[in-house]
């Protein structure tokens, strides 16, 4: 792969400094850094492109078009999209899901309907098909994982029924790590007739991503962490589904015509983008796909699981650390609790020894409840993270450990 080294220089965040200490980034899942290159985009359009998107008739607004547009295709390229109207610009993850919990369940879940999560979500994966479960009067079935943080498909294939319409499920954890089977988990529910949606958030740039490969009917997921900008998140949804779907709101653009008798939508993808999006951030969400394409990914994604095997084997030394998830289909982020140390103080005080890392229940509360734990410590790695700031996290875990004795 690219050296580590020349791959830092690309993000100017990480050499910057907190509290005085040179910054150790170990936050990736929650968010990436954000590339030279996407901040320059993005200073650049805001002045040179600046219309509104679809609406203004002048330069600044065709060049706002023009680059929004693009961005389209370049989304759809790099996932293997059938086409690009099946790319719908959203403000995130979060977005996307709530756009399929509305708008598919408006038009195709009736009562007593199924739809099944699986134990392991993000609250975003769960929250919106309780709140749709609750509008439509379904019923929404949880599969479970063991111990080591696997799902149990022999549970999910008990699950599945004819009233089955939905299967929503991660293809990468955020807090075990696992890299979930979901060809198997697609291909098992298609064979019962329902429809899967992959929560993409972590999986985007840990695995090569081939939607028609993949066979899902929606794929969500955010540019924030892939090293984009923030307030951008893309759905991709089958075309035969997305063109059956109610709209997820009414506004500006997403009209063929209006009038108070009666409104009719336009086609996609723009009866799902309802007022002005973010067109700037979009627009420079293209340059973190190039930077994505022009990296080798398989070399990165190699070099992020030596980091974490290393980190594995450098803090187990450590007395009374306990680590969840540790399926052997793993990505590389390490969730752990260490006896005596409570995650949310550790991580404060590590905090001001430059050290940012994630603490609490990060956003999947059954996981918890699942280890009997209150809050976990996370620390996940992106393809700029060194071995040596392992070396130094370990140190400095070392030393808050003293200090808590
Ligand atoms: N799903 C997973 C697996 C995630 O890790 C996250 C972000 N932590 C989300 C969904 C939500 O993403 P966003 O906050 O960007 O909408």
């Amino acid at each position: 792969m690219q050296d580590v080294l020349n791959i830092r220089n690309y993000f100017p965040g990480l050499s910057q400094k907190v509290h005085g200490k040179p910054l150790v980034y170990f936050d990736n899942a929650a968010t990436t850094h954000r590339l030279q290159s996407v901040i320059d985009a993005y200073s650049d359009l805001i002045i040179s492109s600046n219309g509104n998107v679809h609406r203004s008739p002048h330069y600044l607004g065709q060049m706002a078009t023009k680059s929004f547009e693009n961005t389209r295709d370049k989304v759809q390229e790099f996932i293997h999209a059938k086409h690009r109207h099946e790319i719908i610009f959203t403000r995130g993850t979060t977005e996307a899901i709530n756009l399929v919990a509305f708008s598919y369940g408006e038009t195709f879940i009736n009562e007593g309907d199924e739809i099944i999560v699986s134990e392991m979500e993000h609250h975003s994966n769960i929250v919106p098909w309780q709140m749709m479960c609750e509008r439509k009067g379904a019923i929404l079935k949880v599969i479970p994982f063991d111990d080591e943080g696997n799902l149990l498909l022999d549970e999910y294939d008990s699950l599945l029924t004819e009233r089955t319409k939905l299967v929503a499920v991660t293809a990468i954890s955020n807090v075990l790590g696992t890299i979930n089977p979901i060809e198997k988990i697609i291909e098992k529910a298609h064979r019962k007739g329902a429809h899967v949606l992959i929560d993409g958030a972590q999986a985007i740039v840990h695995k090569k991503i081939n939607i028609q490969e993949i066979n899902c009917d929606f794929f969500a997921f955010s540019a924030h962490k892939m090293y984009g900008p923030t307030g951008v998140g893309v759905l991709y949804g089958k075309e035969d589904l997305l063109e059956q779907m109610q709209p997820y709101q009414g506004g500006g653009e997403m009209i063929s015509e209006v009038t108070f008798k009666e409104t009719t939508y336009g086609n996609l993808p723009t009866k799902f983008e309802a007022g002005t999006p973010d067109f700037t951030s979009v627009a420079s969400f293209s340059k973190a796909i190039d930077f994505i394409n022009s990296i080798d990914l398989s070399a990165c994604i190699s070099h992020e699981n030596k980091l974490l095997r290393y980190a594995e084997e450098k803090l187990k030394n450590i007395e009374g650390i306990m680590f969840y998830g540790t399926s052997a289909n793993k990505a590389s982020l390490l969730s752990f609790t260490i006896e005596g140390m409570h995650p949310f103080d550790t991580a404060t005080l590590i905090d001001k020894l430059g050290f940012a890392i994630r603490t609490g229940r990060m956003c999947a509360d059954p996981i918890m409840d699942h280890y009997g734990v209150q809050s976990m410590m996370r620390i996940s790695f992106a393809p700029y993270n060194t071995f040596e700031e392992i070396d130094q996290f370990y140190v400095a875990l070392l030393r808050i450990r003293e200090m808590f004795s």
